[in-house]
């Protein structure tokens, strides 16, 4: 993110005081609005739009991003060729969506974002080490440009970079640089940790660690809590929000995720009413993201299932938020509806699994999950273990799986994290065929 002109100087300082100081009421929200309608109305997606007013807004459909995604030049307002940035993000379907972005777009979601996370990134006493990939998606990028707002120390190491990064690298790197703060996937951090403690290296590296900060992936409290054990640190789930989008929500510093109100209308939608953003409300997530300059954005329907609470411990007055995740994120597993947090809590509850796989038959009637065995942990009690796992799997889900098994590892495409977000690809596999469910089809790696 660099400054070169007054002019954004000028914004950036605007953006700033809109973040921390600039009351964030009726007037204040009519103002944004009419700019982000305006930037709107360029684009050919909105340019039928009639001038902003209170009930135009109120009248406007919102807007799937289904939509967005078939047609997702329609939506810019500056082109690809014109935009300082260009990225692509592969959602659940893997076709990717162009998405061009300027520098007051970079500008804004950082010192937004920055300013959501000062508390938690206190500058001086903070080294911050970036294990997100930098290529193609935003991620890297974002944290980086808050870590030179924040004026933290950092360096960027994604383990998966071929020819640049791995984790002897980072290992290495770590003996001199010390962080203290970690910003990664938590699937990435799964592994990463799997091999700390493999080398035997966890107690030594954790030492100067305070703070992970997981991004990219849904994590869930169980999970955080299990790796905050391990590292002896203070783990947060660190936002929130989409490419598409920007930054919708933040950690604060009891890991409870609060609404950026400055640079977001946030509104909901329960039985097709869009209402306001209360505390006590529930339904679909519908955001009008306020500073988007090449592709903006109107009450845009994020397809999550939110509630929006209030009265958080650390004093600040935004509203928290839940995400409960999509209606129709469950998957079919022998008859019933799982969705991946549900699952994930149950997984990680016990503290003790490194990472899991579902394996299910092509007719749906045969699973297996397999889970990653915790180096440090006695190999003695898996059975018991499993049959825990089985008896939760039961009472929770209405199924049992037709095995658990602990396995040394999973295959890669479990953990590497940012560049497979979809859990169907990364969590869950089809076997085909009778022969590969009756024989071993997993093959372990490594003792
Ligand atoms: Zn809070």
């Amino acid at each position: 993110m660099k400054i070169s002109s007054k002019s954004d100087l000028d914004f950036l300082e605007h953006i700033q005081w809109e973040a921390t100081s600039a009351a964030h009421d009726d007037v204040f929200y009519e103002r944004k609005l009419t700019e982000a309608w305006g930037r709107a109305r360029q684009a050919p997606a909105y340019s039928s739009l009639p001038e902003f007013s209170a009930q135009a807004f109120k009248d406007l459909p919102v807007t799937s991003k289904e939509k967005l995604k078939a047609l997702p030049l329609e939506f810019a307002r500056v082109g690809v060729g014109a935009a300082l940035k260009y990225y692509q993000t592969t959602g659940t379907t893997g076709v990717p969506t162009p998405t061009p972005r300027t520098l007051l777009d970079a500008i804004a979601n950082t010192v937004s974002v920055a300013e959501a996370w000062r508390t938690l990134l206190a500058a001086g006493e903070h080294r911050a080490l970036i294990l997100l990939p930098s290529d193609i998606v935003p991620v890297a990028d974002l944290v980086v440009g808050v870590c030179e707002f924040l004026a933290l120390p950092h360096v960027k190491a994604y383990p998966f970079t071929a020819g640049i990064s791995d984790w002897d690298r980072i290992v290495a790197l770590w003996e001199v640089f010390e962080p203290t703060v970690l910003f990664l996937s938590p699937g990435v951090l799964l592994q990463f940790s799997q091999i700390l403690k493999r080398r035997g290296l966890l107690d030594r590296m954790r030492s100067s660690v305070q703070n992970l900060m997981l991004l990219g992936e849904v994590s869930t409290p169980e999970l955080r809590q299990m790796v905050g054990q391990w590292w002896e640190a203070r783990v947060y789930d660190a936002s929130y929000g989409s490419t598409e989008s920007g930054t919708l929500a933040a950690a604060c510093v009891h890991d409870r995720m609060h609404l950026i109100g400055g640079s977001n209308y946030f509104e909901i939608m329960s039985n097709e009413v869009v209402s306001e953003a209360r505390a006590g409300r529930s339904g679909r997530l519908v955001v009008t993201p306020l500073n988007n300059d090449a592709r903006p954005l109107l009450r845009l329907d994020m397809g999550d299932e939110v509630t929006f609470e209030e009265g958080c411990p650390c004093g600040a007055d935004s509203l928290v938020l839940t995400v409960h995740g999509r209606g129709s994120d469950g998957t079919a597993i022998k008859g019933a509806q799982v969705r991946t947090r549900d699952l994930e809590s149950l997984v990680y509850s016990a503290h003790d699994v490194m990472g899991y796989l579902i394996e299910i038959s092509e007719d749906g009637s045969w699973s297996r999950l397999l889970l990653e065995r915790d180096p440090s942990v006695d190999r003695e009690t898996e059975d018991v273990r499993a049959r825990s796992v089985q008896q939760r799997t039961e009472s929770q889900f209405g199924f049992v799986w037709d095995e658990v098994r602990f396995v040394n590892r999973l295959p890669a495409v479990t953990k590497s994290g940012g560049s497979q977000k979809s859990w169907k690809r990364s969590n869950f596999r089809v076997l085909d065929g009778e022969a590969s469910r009756l024989a071993s089809t997993f093959e372990e790696v490594g003792a």
